[in-house]
């Protein structure tokens, strides 16, 4: 596997590419957090979900998922073009496999929005090159209230998605890090920084470092 660089501002060096999944109960702050990520950091790319739930009225198809119907999520399914596919909060979520493949060929980072079940099944397929970030909201009293201040879900959905709040919390021990979204910029600090801890594992370079290490010794 070739490509992808280190950002250490030096000497660049080869890599597999981290298949980053981020995962947290509705509310604790993921998405805005992705975004920054994404904005600011142009060597990793998002991989877009498939779902079945309804388009939110700020969300662009093709860009936030791709909503499909259902009868076509089953197929893509069965015809085992997810890599991991789930049910959450009523409705199918799924990613697709063949751009993920593409981008972990040419050793590109890619970041994956999806639940505890999505995280597991990614990890049992690419152990070796997954980090898992599980977020973690300051209190049950603020996630409610960003589920209310977000604004875009029904009543109903939103008290749902804080009953199952309750159940997804327990699956922490299944990350290998957490952040708590006390405060916006100090999570994203520490998400950058795992990142780039990540990319500076020897597992990911130590194809380019041996033939650096060879090179400096001449
Ligand atoms: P939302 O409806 O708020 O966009 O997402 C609901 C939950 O589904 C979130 O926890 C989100 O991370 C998760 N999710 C989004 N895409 C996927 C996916 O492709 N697979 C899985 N397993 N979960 C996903």
């Amino acid at each position: 596997m070739t490509a992808g660089v280190q950002t250490t501002g030096h000497t660049r060096l080869a890599r597999r590419g981290v298949m980053m999944v981020i995962s947290s109960p509705s509310g604790a702050g993921k998405g805005t957090l992705s975004r920054l990520l994404l904005e600011q950091d142009k060597e990793i790319e998002l991989s877009v979900s498939v779902t079945t739930r309804p388009r939110r009225p700020s969300e662009i198809d093709g860009i936030h998922y791709h909503f499909i119907e259902k009868r076509r999520f089953l197929s893509m399914a069965e015809d085992g073009d997810l890599l991991e596919w789930a049910e959450v909060h009523g409705n199918y979520y799924g990613t697709p496999r063949a751009k993920v493949e593409e981008a972990l060929a040419a050793g590109r980072d890619v970041l994956f929005d999806v639940d505890w079940q999505g995280a597991a099944q990614i990890r049992e397929r690419m152990e070796e090159d997954v980090a898992a970030i599980f977020i973690l909201p300051p209190t049950m009293a603020e996630l409610r209230s960003r589920l209310h201040r977000r604004a875009e879900d029904p009543e109903d959905a939103i008290e749902r998605r804080l009953f199952n709040a309750r159940s997804e919390l327990q699956e922490w021990p299944r990350f290998d890090y957490v952040v708590i979204n006390d405060d916006l910029d100090g999570a994203f600090t520490d998400l950058k920084a795992i990142l780039r801890a990540e990319r500076l594992k020897r597992e990911r370079i130590s194809g380019a470092v041996a033939d650096f290490i060879a090179e400096l010794l001449g």
